[in-house]
């Protein structure tokens, strides 16, 4: 079994689903006692956070290039970063590390392809849903990709860091999440990727008239995955 390492604690509330659902799925394949090898890095999201918001990604680059280079001298075998929003710094971390980064994008891509679905909407953070750098790694898998307006856009965004980071989870706002769901899919989205990984801690797919596909979990079960092949 080769060890997963993770760069976690953006948020830690959203690393926690990690740590579980990849023993599950360990268990699961291997069953008994079987439980995944896996290091963590947890940073102090409140520095990132600060990073993001004054746009300087060249010190987060380096911050989380410095994770995933303790994560290899303790023993990793491949980096799982728990979060799609900094995997805008992904070419820092693969210039730093010597063991691959297994990207978010990718199991999310695969899984929609796998159900023949194309047209999807994303859900995230304002970096994840206005930059290229998710957004055209979903595009090479073949999908085209819509995103919320403006005022959908500023909602979601202001949930992520002023709720679900911070531990809240609120009957308002899952109604918001939905309406913005309804407005992807009044716009021909077949498909809604969860697109940052708390926002499973707040909606599911009984909140959504067509399937959504949750990054968190497909992240971490795949990472599961690729450990035991
Ligand atoms: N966890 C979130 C994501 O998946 C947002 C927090 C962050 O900016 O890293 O994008």
């Amino acid at each position: 079994m080769k060890t997963i390492g993770l760069i976690g604690g953006m948020s830690w509330e959203s690393t926690v689903p990690y740590y579980r659902s990849i023993n599950e799925t360990v268990r699961e394949l291997r069953g008994g006692l079987h439980s995944a090898k896996l290091v963590l890095v947890s940073v102090d999201f409140d520095e990132v956070e600060r990073l993001q918001r004054t746009g300087d990604w060249d010190r987060a680059g380096l911050l989380l290039a410095d994770c995933a280079r303790r994560l290899e001298s303790a023993g990793a075998d491949f980096i799982v970063l728990c979060t799609n929003t900094m995997h805008k710094v992904a070419p820092a971390i693969d210039a730093a590390a010597g063991i691959p980064l297994f990207h978010i994008a990718d199991p999310t891509a695969e899984a929609i392809r796998a159900q023949g679905l194309r047209r999807i909407g994303l859900l995230g953070t304002r970096f994840t849903m206005e930059q290229d750098f998710y957004r055209a790694r979903l595009q090479q898998h073949g999908l085209e990709v819509l995103v919320p307006g403006e005022a959908g856009r500023a909602l979601v965004h202001r949930v992520i860091y002023d709720e679900l980071c911070q531990g809240k989870v609120l009957d308002a706002s899952r109604d918001a999440y939905r309406a913005v769901i309804q407005e992807l899919v009044d716009a021909g989205a077949e498909a809604v990727i969860l697109g940052c990984t708390e926002i499973a801690l707040l909606i599911g797919p009984a909140d959504s008239p067509v399937p959504v596909f949750d990054t968190t979990a497909l992240h971490a079960r795949k990472a599961a995955e690729f450990a035991l092949r």
